[in-house]
């Protein structure tokens, strides 16, 4: 097992990571801006190490600084957590010619997974179900056009190198094709550098539904059950949920064979996650995150598994010490993110927490990196924290989710918890009856 271990991250998946570590007794180096020096995450680290300036591009991206903080301390593996450089096949890449231990998949999943039309290619091919659509990208308006007529409208246009649900576009009607097709290519290239898009049919009512998968380096693939991400907004997360309302247990269990048995033949290592979109009892792929994800508490919540030191053991070489049937799922959990935002236009609202209160008792967790007095800076992003609970069952659930939002407090920035507060006394949400487009239909209502 390593004996250090770099994190280069920030926030609260930074103390996430620092946390199995420190229950696997592995010292910890924390990676910081300047903006960060007074960060949760640098006081609970054993090291750290100022990697730059406030930008991400010059500290949290910077490469070079990153793999010589660990030669300077010493670590032996970097775990990247989510976002930054996570999904950077080059980062990881570099990291294994240093001959430091990149805690996550091979560099060559990370890129094949990371172009949406040859991941889409890929997992086709092992058995995974996808969404009807172009056969890769769309390279001629002619082609476009006649695929759309083909599958039939409404179709999406989406980015090959998209994330984070940008360079999207919905045509609904063949006289939106063209303008469509075009604005999807340049926000494309302007965001990702790479204009390819692919074609699929935009899906009316789905449900986002997402299978926890781990996989060891003896060939071992475990999938953890999946998770309801449906309540999103401009095609982000807000809410999520394990498992899903929608789901029954031959569903979920044959979800999660077919993902086992695609990612056996793929020899994945590491934690990844399928996203799906569930309608009518079908299950269409729409991609592979090769990382951990913002939302995996919620599978701990239900499984016990420690999520984070699966990852680190798996990269270490050891095997998964379980088998499918160790994997039992109890109860129900669901995850709201507390952004530093405003909870109904959106608008990033940095600043200094004046009050805080973090919710307790039984089947309650918050994993965030705010602490009285602290200043949330402005460039990064406004996750500032999860409240994560677990009940019995999705009724007791959402009455604990329900009274942990009105003990939490964070005072002088604007937060998400007002927006919570609402939804959780909705009656389609109580029901579990909502979609993916339920919150933006809802907000254009409710909203301010
Ligand atoms: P990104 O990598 O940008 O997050 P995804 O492919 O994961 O892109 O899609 C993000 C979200 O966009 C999905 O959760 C869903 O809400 C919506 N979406 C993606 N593909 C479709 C589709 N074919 N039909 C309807 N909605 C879609």
């Amino acid at each position: 097992m390593f004996e250090k271990v770099l994190i280069a991250n920030r926030g609260e998946i930074a103390l996430r990571i620092n946390r199995a570590c420190k229950e696997m007794g592995i010292s910890t180096v924390a990676v910081h801006s300047t903006a960060d020096a007074d960060a949760m995450h640098v006081r609970l680290a054993d090291e750290s190490v100022c990697i730059g300036p406030p930008p991400a591009s010059q500290s949290y991206l910077n490469i070079p600084q990153i793999i010589a903080a660990c030669e300077i301390t010493g670590a032996e593996a970097i775990h990247p957590g989510y976002g930054f450089l996570s999904e950077n096949a080059r980062f990881a890449e570099i990291v294994r010619e240093h001959g430091i231990t990149f805690i996550g998949p091979t560099p060559e999943h990370i890129r094949l997974m990371g172009d949406k039309i040859a991941a889409k290619q890929a997992v086709k091919e092992v058995g995974i179900p996808t969404v009807p659509g172009s056969d890769g990208a769309v390279t001629s308006d002619t082609e476009a056009a006649r695929i759309a007529n083909q599958i039939g409208y409404p179709v999406l246009i989406k980015a090959s190198a998209g994330g984070g649900g940008r360079g999207m576009k919905v045509a609904e009607k063949p006289s939106d094709l063209m303008l469509a097709l075009s604005t999807a290519r340049s926000e494309a290239k302007a965001a990702f550098g790479d204009d390819a898009v692919y074609m699929e049919k935009y899906l009316q009512k789905p449900r986002h539904i997402e299978v926890q998968i781990l996989a060891d380096s003896f060939g071992k693939v475990l999938h953890l059950g999946e998770r309801d991400c449906s309540l999103q907004r401009r095609h982000q997360k807000v809410w999520e949920e394990a498992g899903s309302p929608a789901l029954n247990t031959a569903q979920r269990e044959e979800i999660g064979a077919i993902v086992t048995k695609a990612l056996e033949k793929i020899g994945y290592l590491g934690a990844g996650t399928i996203e799906f979109l569930f309608e009518e009892g079908h299950f269409y792929f729409i991609e592979m995150n090769t990382r951990l994800q913002v939302e995996h508490p919620v599978t701990e919540m239900i499984t016990g598994i420690d999520i984070v030191r699966e990852q680190i053991r798996v990269a270490a070489g050891s095997p998964l010490e379980m088998d499918q049937r160790d994997v039992v799922f109890s109860g129900h959990s669901i995850e709201c993110r507390i952004n530093a935002e405003n909870p109904f236009t959106f608008q990033p609202s940095p600043g200094t927490i004046t009050t805080f209160h973090a919710p307790g008792g039984l089947g309650v967790r918050f994993d965030s990196a705010m602490y009285d007095g602290y200043r949330i800076p402005p460039y990064y992003d406004s996750l500032a924290g999860k409240l994560i609970v677990h009940g019995k069952n999705r009724n007791e659930c959402m009455m604990r989710l329900r009274r942990s939002l009105d003990e939490l407090v964070v005072g002088g920035i604007e937060t998400t918890i007002p927006l919570f507060q609402q939804l959780v006394r909705e009656p389609d949400i109580h029901n579990g009856d909502y979609h993916i487009h339920w919150l933006e239909q809802y907000l254009s209502k409710h909203g301010a």
